[in-house]
């Protein structure tokens, strides 16, 4: 197979797109004032084999990474259009734009700043550790994307001034911190997208995983968009036979491998060369398991689930998390009721086979933990939902079910109210 060139515009480049050149001034207009507030990039692949250029703008990948009007509030847009008419200079644009972010809650449930573990009385970057049992390590060369997501709950991240220097310090604290913590059997890497590293980069915070001291961390995931985004980063990219070789080694070495892909559409699965890195990272033992939030617009038909999760299964995919889309960014573009959300879930898991069932949610990503909405019921003649934590802050917490009042519009967990007249809801007491 030839190597594949990566070409990518990022938000002053809109205009450079050829398959743009081709949409009214007017839209594409409107998309250059969205891309100056929200994060935009988009690469050659995803341009050319993902989206279905016939069909603009309902298509699920083009609204997957191009902006649209209606994700910036009315006025939010008015505002930077009307700014950008005027041919400003570029720190007016900036400065508006730092504005109109402020307003689309860009750190939700204390994304960055919470649950830094410390060391020596100093926070650790690049660490987050919530859930017992898991870390989640971001390294500082894997905080970009090969494409950035419209919806994307990491955006804020993206706009600001990046720093993307190697670290090697980074590697000794992660070592350090795992060594001491031996609950931790999981170590998340994700970002951003770890896989948009060179191999040589990835290969030192991996290996380091394999000495004899840290033998309780069993499973190495790895968070990434890659298989759709760039599937030749497992194919054609010179240093792909490299990383497919290091992933063997750390299963060889006794360690489960778990690529956790972020798919949205049954679309992504199509193009041979996705089959093929599928294939290949199969082939190392490594396991896929796939994730990815319910959206308006891209996937809020329970036929897209069940074909996705059938596809997924088809290529040895296991289907692990649908979420619910956070309360950030564009969300109010995206965001679907949980009521609906439920619906969807329940539709789609009807209709694919056990082995498909293995993907749980619909579950929010909230401050206590992770909750699943598990059902609508009527007990003792009120409407409620059913719901779990799959994992919570308090270990305590998991697997208990609970009940919120039913409420048709609610789309996260600070809408709910507590059902049976209860003032809190249990881990609220705590
Ligand atoms: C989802 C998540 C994990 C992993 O949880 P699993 O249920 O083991 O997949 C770990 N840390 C954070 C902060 C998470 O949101
Ligand atoms: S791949 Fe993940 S981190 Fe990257 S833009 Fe999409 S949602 Fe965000």
């Amino acid at each position: 197979m030839n190597q594949q060139i990566f070409k990518v515009y990022t938000n002053r480049q809109l205009d450079k797109i050829e398959a743009l050149q081709k949409i009214p001034q007017d839209m594409l207009f409107s998309m250059q004032v969205v891309a100056n507030v929200l994060p935009f990039r988009v690469n050659n692949y995803v341009i050319n084999e993902l989206i279905d250029w016939n069909n603009i703008p309902d298509d699920p990948i083009f609204q997957l990474v191009f902006p649209q009007q209606s994700m910036l509030e009315q006025t939010s847009y008015e505002r930077m259009a009307s700014l950008l008419k005027q041919n400003p200079a570029p720190q007016l644009v900036k400065k508006l734009a730092t504005e109109l972010r402020a307003e689309l809650n860009p750190h939700p449930a204390g994304q960055m700043d919470l649950n830094v573990p410390s060391l020596n009385n100093e926070p650790v970057k690049g660490i987050q550790h919530k859930y017992k049992e898991t870390v989640l390590f971001f390294p500082s060369q894997g905080q970009v994307c090969h494409s950035y997501c419209t919806f994307c709950f990491r955006w804020a991240q993206f706009v600001g001034d990046k720093n993307l220097r190697f670290a090697s310090h980074e590697i000794d604290q992660l070592h350090t911190y795992l060594k001491t913590h031996t609950e931790v059997s999981d170590i998340l890497f994700t970002g951003g997208d770890p896989m948009v590293m060179k191999t040589k980069n990835l290969r030192p915070y991996l290996e380091t995983l394999l000495s004899p001291e840290l033998s309780h961390v069993q499973t190495i995931r790895i968070g990434t968009k890659a298989l759709t985004f760039w599937p030749y980063r497992f194919v054609t990219d010179d240093d792909a036979d490299e990383l497919l070789e290091l992933l063997e080694k750390l299963v060889k070495s006794g360690k489960h491998v778990a690529i956790m892909a972020h798919y949205n559409h049954w679309r992504e699965l199509e193009p041979p060369i996705a089959h093929e890195a599928i294939r290949r990272i199969r082939n190392t033992g490594a396991e896929i398991r796939s994730q990815g939030p319910l959206l308006a617009h891209i996937n809020d038909d329970h036929k897209v689930w069940a074909k996705l999760w059938r596809e997924q299964v088809k290529l040895g995919i296991i289907p692990y998390y649908m979420f619910v889309e956070r309360d950030t960014g564009a969300c109010n573009y995206f965001e679907i009721p949980l009521a609906k959300a439920w619906e969807i879930y329940r539709q789609a898991i009807q209709k694919v086979s056990g082995l498909a069932r293995t993907a749980r949610g619909p579950s929010m990503s909230a401050g206590p933990g992770k909750v699943e909405i598990q059902g609508v019921t009527e007990i003792q003649g009120e409407k409620v939902f059913v719901l779990r934590f799959i994992q919570g802050r308090n270990p305590e917490w998991v697997q208990k079910p609970f009940f919120a009042k039913y409420d048709p519009k609610a789309t996260w967990l600070n809408h709910l109210e507590p059902a049976f007249g209860e003032k809190q809801f249990f881990f609220e007491k705590q």
